[in-house]
């Protein structure tokens, strides 16, 4: 789930650290998204084992650049698959990325320097090497299924070291 990132009026500061998912405002929920993109990847998942595999593949709604959804009003009628998040699933789903803002406050932790929400600018997201821009392959229109499993990659699962700094790095 992707929208474009922005930071609601009204909102409490650091409202993250103070509320449960359940008790956030829907802008709050929706502003905890960092907008990377990386949940908008198909993924494989070994029958036998369980574990998900990421691949480079986006979603067909997926904008490449943006990172965004290109339609997230009407994204569950144009892809039915598309998974809404929720306070109960964010706690469960197995294939959030470690860098996602819900899987980092389910778990209790804060948000990292370049979450908008912190940084108060959409694009730390893409300067911390965390976003899917410039990194998406192909949609799912253009790469058959039956190919996905040549397309899987490591790194949507893995958090780039400059996004592991306590605070924005100086160039
Ligand atoms: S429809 Fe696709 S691009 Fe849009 S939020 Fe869902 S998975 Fe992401
Ligand atoms: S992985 Fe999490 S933070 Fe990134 S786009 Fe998906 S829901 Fe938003």
């Amino acid at each position: 789930m992707t929208a474009a990132p922005k930071r609601p009026s009204g909102q409490e500061q650091f409202f993250w650290k103070t509320k449960t998912l359940e008790e956030m405002s829907g802008p709050e929920w929706e502003s905890l998204c960092d907008g990377c993109g990386r949940c908008c990847l198909n993924k494989l998942e070994d029958e036998d084992t369980g574990r998900i595999y990421f691949t480079h593949v986006g979603c067909k709604l997926l904008d490449g650049v943006s990172c965004a959804c290109k339609d997230y009003p009407n994204r569950s009628d144009k892809v039915p698959d598309c998974v809404r998040l929720t306070p109960a699933n964010v706690r469960t789903l197995n294939w959030l990325p470690p860098s996602c803002g819900y899987k980092l406050v389910a778990e209790g932790r804060d948000l990292y320097w370049w979450h908008p929400l912190v940084s108060g600018d959409p694009n730390t997201v893409h300067e911390a090497g965390v976003s899917v821009r410039g990194r998406v392959e192909g949609s799912e229109e253009e790469i058959p299924d039956e190919e996905l499993e040549h397309h899987i990659v490591q790194w949507p699962a893995v958090l780039p070291k400059r996004a592991r700094l306590k605070r924005r790095p100086r160039d």
